[in-house]
């Protein structure tokens, strides 16, 4: 058999970039939202985010190139010396932590051998990559984004809500009980709202999630308390357990 000529010789294998992450910054405080409000929580947020929500309250991490670069091992150490005694979990933030998925299943890796739960804060933009980190990850939460967020282009939108949803099934084929957000205004859509209510509870039971938090937003187009009630009324048939909370660590300032 004639051998094939190699005329050119082949070009090196680009070096993939495991191993380093693109770090805003690492801090401990009270989280402020979702079922875990009130916990003691260290925060590994990430740099990057794909995303415009224009409630942003963390834009600062949102350029891939803001914060700075560390290895792994680095920021395992950070992570080690800086773990306060009682803290309940460590949670990978952003920015979009998914961005940088495959540094979150090292770090999360790590955590879990320091005995602490972890958890992931992200806004399920990426199915597979979600996939992908769910395995490493004790508690998660799937965020729906209304469209007055302005999170996406129009166009985009529904490819997110789509990834959203594939995000939920995964989690609950999974049983890793996700509890579910959806950050109001005063101006967001009553009957969008409700549609998603209907179809997550096509994918979940009740038993199948750890809460449903509608989070009003904070200083921008904040719901009135009538607004509020449609919200919490549409959830309540389905989940008597529905709660609205705000964020705790304005109200108490903490980052
Ligand atoms: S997903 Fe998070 S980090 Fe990205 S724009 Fe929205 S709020 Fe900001």
């Amino acid at each position: 058999m004639t051998r094939p000529v190699m005329l050119h010789k082949p070009k090196p294998r680009q070096k993939k970039s495991l191993g380093r992450v693109r770090l805003s910054e690492i801090f401990t405080s009270i989280e402020g939202e979702g079922v875990f409000a009130g916990t003691k929580t260290m925060f590994v947020r990430l740099s990057g985010c794909p995303l415009k929500c224009h409630w942003c309250d963390t834009a600062y991490a949102i350029p891939m190139d803001s914060g700075n670069d560390f290895s792994i091992r680095e920021v395992n150490e950070m992570i080690a010396s800086q773990l306060q005694p009682s803290t309940y979990k460590v949670n990978f933030t952003g920015g979009e932590p998914l961005v940088q998925h495959e540094a979150v299943i090292e770090m999360a890796k790590f955590v879990r051998q320091k005995g602490i739960k972890t958890y992931l804060e992200s806004a399920c933009h990426d199915s597979l990559r979600f996939a992908k980190v769910l395995p490493f990850i004790d508690i998660c939460k799937i965020e729906f984004k209304l469209r007055d967020s302005r999170v996406v282009d129009e166009k985009s939108y529904p490819a997110l809500l789509k990834s959203e949803f594939e995000c939920l099934k995964k989690a609950v084929a999974a049983s890793k009980k996700p509890f579910i957000k959806i950050v109001v205004t005063n101006s967001s859509d009553l009957q969008e709202f409700r549609d998603i209510v209907t179809r997550v509870f096509k994918i979940a039971e009740p038993k199948d999630i750890a809460g449903f938090i509608i989070q009003p937003s904070y200083q921008t187009d904040e719901p009135v308390l009538d607004r509020l009630f449609a919200f919490y009324d549409s959830v309540f048939p389905f989940y008597p357990q529905v709660r609205v909370i705000p964020q705790l660590h304005k109200f108490i300032g903490a980052r």
